[in-house]
C-alpha cells in the first residue's frame, strides 16, 4: 500500500531476471543521475550505512522497502533481489554473520572488499544491456556460466582486483560521466570485454557434467523454487569442504587423481572455507567432490578402504546428516569388518557436537 500513498520516484526501473539488490540500486542511482553514495544519502540519510555491509545478503528491509514503494515493485519481486530467498535450499536457515553454506563471502572491510565473493561471468555482462550483477554470481558452486559455457571470473583480469561496482565512482567529480558496472573499480578494465575461457574439465569430464547440471538448476530456479535436492547439496558441500581441510587432504589428494589434476596443496594454517575460497580452487576442489557424488557410496567406500579418508571424518561435525548418506554411504562402511575402522565416537564425546 505504500507504494499508492507516496510519489514515485522519476526513474523507476524493476529488477531485471535474476538482479542483486545491489545490482538493482546501482542502476536506479546511476538513473537519476546520481553517484550511488549521494543518491543513497539523499533517499536514505547518512546514519542509514549501506555499503559497508554485505546487503545482498541481509535484504535489510529498509531498503527493500523504499526500493520496492518507490519503483512501484512488488515487494515479493523485491525480496527476491536478496540472497534469503535460498533459505530451505541452499542452506536450512538464514544468518546474518558467519559462513553461510553456498553463499559466497565478500569479506567486508570498510567499504572495501577484500574477498573474491562476487564473480561474474563475462559474456553476461556484455550482452544485458544494460549491465547488472546476477544473484546466482555469489553462490559458490557456480563456477561456470553454462549458458555461455566459459568459466566464472571472480576478479578482475587486468588487475586482478575483487569486484567492487559500488567504488567504480570513487574519485570522480559529481559532474563526471558516470561509469558503467561494466567497468572495474580499481583500473577502469571492461570487465564485458575479458575474454571467456571454457571451464577447466582435467582428465574427467562427467565430473563437469555432473556440477554443470547442478548449475543449470540453479539457472533455471523460478522465485523462490530451486528444483535441487538440499539433501544433495549438503553432502556435497560437506565433501568439497572436508576436503579443503586437514582431515580431508587424504580425500584431496585421492579425488584429484581420480579427476586427473594436481591436488592442490593447503597450508592448513588458517582455516579455509568454501564460501571464501577463491574460484580456481574452489572450482577443482568442486569437481572432485562431484566425482565422489557421482557414484557416493562406493567411491566413499573405496576411499575409506584405500585409507584416504578415516571413517569418524566422514560424520564428524556433520549437523543435519541426511538419511540417505547416513544409511547408504555410511551405513556400508559400518557393515563392513569393524578391524578396518576406528570406533564410531568416543563415549565421552558422544553429547558434545563438535
Ligand atoms: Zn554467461
Ligand atoms: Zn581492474
Amino acid at each position: 500500500m505504500r507504494g499508492l500513498t507516496r510519489p514515485l520516484w522519476p526513474i523507476r526501473y524493476k529488477p531485471l531476471p535474476d538482479e542483486l539488490l545491489s545490482s538493482w540500486l546501482m542502476r536506479l542511482a546511476h538513473g537519476h543521475g546520481q553517484k550511488v553514495q549521494t543518491f543513497c544519502n539523499l533517499i536514505f540519510g547518512n546514519q542509514r550505512q549501506v555499503w559497508n555491509r554485505d546487503i545482498d545478503r541481509l535484504g535489510p528491509a529498509w531498503l527493500i522497502e523504499e526500493l520496492a514503494a518507490s519503483t512501484g515493485t512488488h515487494l515479493d519481486r523485491a525480496r527476491l533481489t536478496t540472497l534469503r530467498g535460498f533459505e530451505g535450499t541452499l542452506f536450512k536457515s538464514f544468518k546474518t554473520s558467519g559462513h553461510l553454506p553456498w553463499i559466497q563471502t565478500l569479506q567486508m572491510y570498510h567499504r572495501k572488499r577484500e574477498g573474491f565473493g562476487m564473480q561474474f561471468c563475462p559474456l553476461c555482462l556484455a550482452e544485458s544491456n544494460p549491465p547488472y550483477f546476477r544473484r546466482s554470481w555469489r553462490i559458490s558452486f557456480k563456477t561456470v556460466c553454462t549458458k555461455h559455457q566459459v568459466a566464472m571470473l571472480d576478479r578482475c583480469p587486468a588487475c586482478q582486483h575483487a569486484i567492487a561496482f559500488h567504488r567504480i565512482e570513487m574519485g570522480k567529480a559529481e559532474h563526471d560521466r558516470l561509469p558503467s558496472m561494466r567497468h572495474c573499480h580499481a583500473c577502469g578494465f571492461d570487465l564485458g570485454a575479458a575474454i571467456g575461457v571454457p571451464p577447466k574439465t582435467f582428465q574427467c569430464p562427467d565430473a563437469l557434467r555432473w556440477l554443470c547440471e547442478v548449475i543449470q538448476r540453479l539457472d533455471s530456479a523460478t522465485d523462490d523454487e530451486l528444483d535441487v535436492d538440499p539433501d544433495l547439496l549438503s553432502v556435497y558441500r560437506y565433501l568439497a569442504s572436508m576436503m579443503l581441510s586437514k582431515r580431508g587432504a587424504g580425500l584431496n589428494v585421492l579425488t584429484a587423481a581420480e579427476i586427473g589434476a594436481d591436488a592442490i596443496a593447503f597450508t592448513h594454517e588458517r582455516r579455509l572455507s568454501l564460501e571464501g575460497s577463491d574460484l580456481a580452487t574452489r572450482h577443482q576442489i568442486l569437481l572432485q567432490a562431484a566425482w565422489l557424488m557421482q557414484d557416493p557410496a562406493s567411491r566413499i567406500e573405496a576411499a575409506w578402504q584405500a585409507k584416504a579418508v578415516r571413517y569418524n571424518h566422514l560424520i564428524k561435525d556433520f549437523e543435519d546428516m541426511p538419511e540417505w548418506y547416513r544409511t547408504s554411504v555410511i551405513g556400508q562402511i559400518e557393515r563392513r569388518p569393524y578391524t578396518h575402522r576406528k570406533p564410531r565416537r568416543h563415549p565421552s564425546k558422544a553429547s558434545s557436537p563438535g
